[in-house]
C-alpha cells in the first residue's frame, strides 16, 4: 500500500473530492456559447461547426476534419469509410473502451481481438504479425481468416490514455496483410508520434470530445482523413445524406444524423484556443506523479514512449501485485480520490465472448493491475 500512502500524502493539501478528469473551461467558453445562443443557431447549422473543423485541421495537420455528435459515431463512420460490413472481421485490441468494438458491430461486422504490447498498452505489432502469418492467407488482395473464411478488412489501433502506439510497425504490418488502418484516437487529441498528430496515420481516425476527455464540447467527436472522396462521403452520410438544395429535401442513401450541433462546436472553438496551456499543465501533473512514485517498489507509472509526445490524458499506475488493486482503489476512494480501474477485456463481456481472438497474455497480465489517477487541468492548477 506504499503507492496509495504516497499518493494520499502528496494530495493532502488539495481540495477533495478529486475526480478522474473534470472538464476545465476558459473564459471564452462562456462568450462563444452565449454568442451561439444569441444567434439562434444552436443546432446543426452554424459557423462554429465549420470554424471548429478548420481549427482541428490546422492543429492535427489532417486534410479533413468532420465534426460529429460523439467519438463512437466518429468510429462508426471510420469503419463505414473502410466498407466494413456483414461477414467482415476487424482486428482491434481486447484492451480498449467498449465503443471501439460497438462501432464494428454497428456495421454488422465481427470484432477480432488482439493482444497489446507491454510498453504502450496498444496493439503489439510483433505478436500480431506472428498470429496473422499463421492464421490468415492473402487471396485476391484480401486478408482471409483461415478458420472462419471471413475477410479481415481493417486493423483498429487505440492509443491508450493518449500514449501513441508503435505506428511505424503497425503501418508496415497493415501494408503486408492488406489491412486498412483505423485509429481510435478518441483519447489522443494533442498527442504526436514522430511529430505527427494521432489520428492522421491511417485511412481514417476518430477523436472524442466527451466530458472527460482532454478537450470537451459537452459531447462530440470528429473524423480525421486525408482522403478527399472519403471526406466527401462522410460529410454526406453524417448529415442524413441530404443532397444540398436551398429548400428541397432529397436524400440519396440511408444517412445518419451525426452532425455536431453549433452549440457544442462553440464550446470546442473556445477550448481549442487554450489547448496548448491545458496540455502543458497536464504534462506538469504527469511529471509530478512520476516523481512522487519514482521510489515506489510496488508500482510503475505509464510514461510516453520514445519518439512520441503524449497528451497525458489519464495518468496510470501499474501495480506489481494484482491483489493490491481493490484495496488501493477503496482506500483512495475513502480519502475522496476517485481513481478508477482500466476497462474489462472486451472478450469477457457477454456480447463479445464468442468473437475470434488471438492469445492475450499481455492484456490478461496487466488488466487487473492498472488504475487511473485524477488527471484534470484544475488539479494541475491547484498544485502548481
Ligand atoms: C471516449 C472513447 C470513445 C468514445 O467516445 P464518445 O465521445 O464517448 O462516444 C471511444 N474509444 C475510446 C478509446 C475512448 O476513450
Amino acid at each position: 500500500m506504499e503507492t496509495v500512502d504516497l499518493l494520499i500524502q502528496h494530495l493532502a493539501p488539495i481540495k477533495k473530492p478529486l475526480h478522474l478528469h473534470e472538464p476545465w473551461f476558459n473564459e471564452k467558453s462562456w462568450v462563444y456559447v452565449k454568442d451561439c445562443l444569441d444567434s439562434g443557431f444552436v443546432s446543426s447549422v452554424g459557423q462554429y461547426v465549420s470554424d471548429f473543423e478548420r481549427a482541428l485541421e490546422k492543429l492535427t495537420g489532417a486534410k479533413h476534419a468532420i465534426a460529429v455528435v460523439n467519438g463512437t459515431a466518429a468510429l462508426h463512420m471510420c469503419f463505414k469509410a473502410c466498407d466494413v460490413m456483414e461477414n467482415d472481421e476487424v482486428l482491434l485490441p481486447a484492451l480498449t473502451f467498449v465503443a471501439t468494438a460497438n462501432a464494428v458491430k454497428y456495421c454488422g461486422a465481427t470484432p477480432h481481438f488482439v493482444d497489446v504490447a507491454r510498453d504502450t498498452l496498444a496493439v503489439d505489432p510483433e505478436a500480431l504479425d506472428r498470429y496473422l502469418a499463421e492464421n490468415t492467407e492473402i487471396k485476391e488482395g484480401q486478408c482471409i481468416n483461415k478458420k472462419t473464411g471471413r475477410v479481415i478488412k481493417a486493423l483498429c489501433v487505440m492509443h491508450v490514455f493518449g500514449h501513441p502506439a508503435d505506428l511505424n510497425s503497425l503501418l508496415s504490418l497493415c501494408e503486408r496483410y492488406h489491412l486498412q488502418l483505423v485509429e481510435d484516437a478518441a483519447e489522443g487529441l494533442g498527442s504526436y508520434y514522430k511529430k505527427q498528430h494521432l489520428g492522421t496515420f491511417g485511412k481514417v481516425g476518430a477523436l472524442s470530445f466527451n466530458g472527460n476527455k482532454v478537450l470537451t464540447t459537452g459531447g462530440g467527436g470528429a473524423i480525421l482523413t486525408n482522403d478527399d472522396p472519403v471526406a466527401a462521403k462522410l460529410r454526406h452520410i453524417t448529415t442524413t445524406a441530404k443532397v444540398p438544395h436551398a429548400w428541397d429535401y432529397y436524400h440519396d442513401e440511408v444517412g445518419y444524423n451525426y452532425r455536431m450541433p453549433n452549440l457544442n462546436a462553440a464550446l470546442g472553438c473556445a477550448q481549442l484556443e487554450t489547448l496548448a496551456y491545458m496540455l502543458s499543465m497536464k504534462r506538469k501533473l504527469a511529471k509530478w506523479y512520476q516523481t512522487i512514485l519514482a521510489e515506489c517498489a510496488g508500482c510503475e507509472v505509464l510514461t510516453e514512449p520514445p519518439e512520441a509526445e503524449s497528451n497525458y490524458w489519464l495518468n496510470a499506475v501499474i501495480l506489481k501485485d494484482e491483489s493490491d488493486l481493490v484495496p488501493s482503489i477503496e482506500k483512495l476512494h475513502a480519502e475522496g480520490v476517485f481513481v478508477r480501474p482500466i476497462w474489462k477485456l472486451l472478450h469477457t463481456l457477454p456480447m463479445y465472448q464468442d468473437c475470434p481472438r488471438m492469445p492475450l497474455p499481455v492484456s490478461e497480465g496487466v488488466v487487473g493491475r492498472i488504475f487511473n489517477l485524477p488527471s484534470g487541468v484544475q488539479l494541475a492548477i491547484d498544485l502548481f
